[in-house]
């Protein structure tokens, strides 16, 4: 009974997954997902909840570091993350969590660039895992979104 279940689980998202993502032409990552849950747990740490769900791909970002949102207040586009596949594979796994964090920022934080995670430029591995806690404390301390 609990496989039949499962199977029907996974038919579901696997056809989700491509009749959706055919139709708006994008496929979600599952690169993404662990750095997605961890900005959501972080956040929740900071009392920040009820975030929506960003969407994350790799594709074409004409070398800017950044996002592009959906309109506000759109109930159909979500905000979107557009990723580089070949720079993200040549970071390291802080540095991943770094990119998604900050772009995460920017889409669900709405937050401009600024000193720390916001930089606009990515902060180097070694500072940002030296830095993690204090870094995150300020980049949601005054979140609002
Ligand atoms: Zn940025």
């Amino acid at each position: 009974m609990k496989s039949v279940f499962l199977i029907a689980l996974l038919f579901t998202n696997v056809t989700y997954a491509f009749s959706l993502g055919e139709l708006l032409g994008y496929a979600n990552d599952a690169s993404f997902d662990k750095y997605e849950q961890s900005f959501v747990q972080e956040a929740a740490k900071h009392g920040i909840t009820g975030l929506r769900k960003a969407r994350i791909y790799f594709g074409e970002t004409f070398g800017k570091d950044d996002v592009a949102e959906g309109p506000p207040g759109s109930a159909v586009e979500r905000p979107t993350v557009i990723v580089d596949e070949k720079y993200w594979n040549t970071l390291s796994d802080s540095s991943k969590e770094l990119l998604i964090f900050h772009e995460l920022g920017h889409a669900l934080l709405h937050e401009n660039h600024q000193p720390g995670i916001m930089e606009h430029i990515l902060l180097k591995r070694e500072y940002y895992e030296a830095h993690r806690e204090e870094l995150l404390n300020q980049f949601f301390k005054n979140a609002q979104p």
